[in-house]
């Protein structure tokens, strides 16, 4: 096994057009997680913009029911604005990417078609297909979806978090599984529930962005990039960025939520592991 150190993989030119659309069946969930959700494409945003531009992150909020709160909005947005001034030194905030709300009657009408065989689950290649009719995107845009629904599991596995698809499977199209990282769905009690599903969303988020600009696995348990992270679980654990993936950014990750989970948390330079430790 050779040790010399590995050289990471040129980055875009360009900050890379990235695009993640929360999708939601259920108006409950939608009430309940869409605040915690935007606080974590947020966070996962400015992690990539750390220091410079890397990604252009556009979003899409697709809804059976109308339940956008307006007020929470303006919170969210004055609290992306300082996140922006403290990540950039003080520069003046770029105008914050509105969510793009997709029609309520379009969504309600095309939305059953990405229906899986039982209650609950969706075919995520439909969902794409779906989604990229709701929002004018097609391949070869870069989209993340992120459904309150199981995913119809490939063939061969009980259940999937996330699954990438695309034509020639080229996966730049995926679709992430809100409810299989919930800890009430596998009847875990988690007085945390909404905090723990946020950072798993988080860490995942890093992880699809990631590899949509070309950043490979690692075999360091605690980075976003970590091999064999392969159930909701292994998520609690992966807090930042190890080495080897962009240099500017190694060692910065994010602690894990406390308190209010709907706001935007600061970037964190060695952030502390679960259980309160910090990583050497
Ligand atoms: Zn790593």
């Amino acid at each position: 096994m050779s040790t010399a150190a590995q050289t990471p993989p040129p980055l875009p030119a360009g900050p890379l057009s990235v695009h993640v659309a929360l999708v939601f069946r259920d108006q409950k969930k939608d009430k309940e997680m869409s605040p915690m959700l935007r606080a974590a494409v947020a966070e996962a945003e400015a992690f990539y913009n750390s220091g410079r531009q890397r990604i252009q992150l556009n979003r899409y909020s697709i809804s059976e029911t109308p339940a956008t709160d307006v007020s929470r909005e303006w919170v969210f947005v004055t609290a992306a604005a300082s996140l922006w001034r403290a990540v950039s030194g003080g520069a003046e905030p770029r105008p914050q990417p509105a969510w793009q709300n997709v029609e309520v009657e379009k969504a309600k009408e095309v939305l059953p078609q990405s229906r899986g065989q039982f209650t609950g689950t969706c075919d995520g290649e439909h969902l794409v297909k779906v989604v990229c009719s709701l929002t004018g995107l097609g391949p070869p845009d870069k989209l993340i979806i992120l459904v309150d629904q199981k995913i119809v599991p490939p063939e061969g596995y009980i259940y999937v978090i996330g699954n990438s698809y695309g034509p020639e499977n080229d996966k730049h199209q995926s679709v992430i599984s809100l409810t299989q990282l919930d800890p009430a769905h596998w009847n875990i009690r988690d007085p945390k529930r909404l905090a723990t599903i946020k950072h798993r969303i988080r860490s995942l988020l890093i992880l699809y962005i990631g590899d949509l600009l070309g950043l490979k696995s690692c075999h360091d348990p605690a980075c976003f990039f970590y091999e064999a992270v392969d159930n909701p679980e292994s998520f609690d654990a992966t807090i930042r960025l190890g080495a080897d993936h962009i240099d500017e950014l190694m060692g910065k990750g994010f602690n894990l939520p406390s308190g209010d989970e709907a706001v935007i948390q600061p970037i964190a330079d060695n952030p502390k592991a679960k259980g309160g430790q910090q990583l050497v």
